[in-house]
């Protein structure tokens, strides 16, 4: 992999903060855009601009027909059945609310359980606890071990006969650890229970092929794989999709309409109403080509380096703590030094050009687990370097000597 090359194509990182030259850390929250991403968004709306679906002018069939090629691209990436298994949402967060939604609303009733683990991120929380507002859905929780592994055991144990849907992250944006989730999914067959993955922090490190995963349903968000904000994809089984009812209602999702009633579309669009994202669409699908064009094994390899590194380096710091010790992590190093608080030291890193994330990543829950209230990460992307994770650590040392 040539990764001056990899970078020139990343506009943003030439960039200088405060006179220094930018260290980018912060990709679990989003990643950097290549060239080809932003200029297919200003191709297609300088040349493809018009409303997909059922336009009869050519503007309208050459959209329509990029909008579907995509959905083809994201299907072909994941290794889907079929397109019709393909959902485009605005991001991770609605895919999962769309399936809390419909899922719960077709399947279950009051004291219903939906199984996660103690490390999911907010996105997997907070919809359950929608329906069980509106539906008396329960929550059950699987323990994790102190080094941020899931105890399988004990994810087991937890299963009852109200479990009616197990829905766990694949990749920790926390701490960084790696679920077994074929494992996961093989537990779940034996209860006939379904299961979704949430793969917003998977799917830009690691390859995925839902079919031999055999998992029900998968979420990931495009700005997290090099791709436009504003869109996601929902994977889900057709003979789930088929069974569950519409999220929202509109254009699109329909294929007529009376005042008395309506007879909802076929899939994927009936999971689509309103005007989709197609320009969106063709963006992701711009970066799901890039991202195969470097190759998902390289990526995964490249990136395992930088975390091994980062993870020596970090390690031998004076008061530094790394949070989540799995054996299987990626990608992610979250961290405590001493007793400086991760604002503090964030900004000050801030100044030297290094951008880091810090507090609670949207995981309240897992913090109040760890006994803590927060931590440092940095995360790393395919365009970060060793020479990156040096200046980092130098960074950390220097702020922690001025403590
Ligand atoms: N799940 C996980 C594990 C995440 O890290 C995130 C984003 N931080 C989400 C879900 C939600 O993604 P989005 O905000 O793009 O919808």
């Amino acid at each position: 992999m040539d990764i001056n090359k990899i970078r020139s194509d990343f506009p943003i990182l030439a960039r200088t903060i405060y006179d220094k030259p930018l260290v980018y850390l912060d990709n679990s929250a989003t990643t950097h855009k290549p060239r080809c991403v932003v200029e297919k968004i200003s191709e297609m709306y300088y040349n493809t601009n018009s409303n997909v679906h059922r336009g009869v002018h050519l503007l309208s069939q050459e959209a329509t027909q990029a909008h579907e090629d995509s959905r083809k691209t994201v299907q072909k990436f994941i290794n889907a059945k079929s397109e019709n298994e393909i959902i485009f949402t605005r991001g991770a967060t609605e895919a999962i609310n769309l399936v809390a939604s419909s899922f719960c609303r077709e399947f279950c009733t009051a004291g219903d359980e939906i199984l996660v683990t103690e490390m999911e991120h907010h996105a997997n929380i907070v919809p359950w606890h929608l329906q069980g507002d509106i539906r008396g859905v329960k929550l059950k929780v699987a323990p994790i071990s102190d080094e941020g592994e899931l105890i399988i055991e004990e994810f087991e144990k937890k299963i009852t006969s109200r479990t009616k849907l197990i829905s766990v992250i694949h990749i920790s944006n926390v701490l960084g650890t790696i679920n077994p989730i074929k494992k996961i999914i093989e537990i779940a067959k034996k209860y006939d229970i379904p299961v979704l993955i949430d793969a917003a922090q998977s799917i830009q490190h690691t390859e995925i092929d839902v079919q031999e995963l055999d998992c029900d349903f998968l979420i990931f968000s495009s700005h997290k794989i090099y791709g436009p904000t504003g869109m996601g994809v929902l994977y889900g089984k057709e003979k789930w999709l088929d069974k569950i009812p519409p999220y929202q209602g509109g254009g699109e999702m329909i294929s007529s309409v009376t005042f008395e009633r309506t007879i909802f579309n076929d899939l994927p669009f009936k999971f689509e109403a309103g005007t989709p994202d197609f320009i969106g669409s063709s963006a992701l699908a711009t970066a799901l080509d890039y991202v195969s064009a470097i190759g998902m094994n390289n990526i995964f390899d490249y990136e395992a380096q930088l975390l091994d590194y980062a993870t020596e380096k970090l390690s031998a710091i004076d008061g530094l703590r790394i949070i989540g010790t799995a054996k299987e992590k990626s990608s992610v190093v979250s961290f405590l030094v001493k007793d400086i608080h991760p604002y503090d030291l964030g900004t000050l890193l801030d100044r030297m050009g290094i951008a880091i994330r810090t507090g609670h990543h949207c995981a309240e829950p897992l913090m109040r687990r760890l006994g803590i209230e927060g931590t440092m990460r940095a995360s790393f992307a395919v365009y970060n370097t060793k020479e990156e994770i040096d200046i980092l650590a130098n960074g950390i040392e220097r702020v922690s000597k001025m403590f």
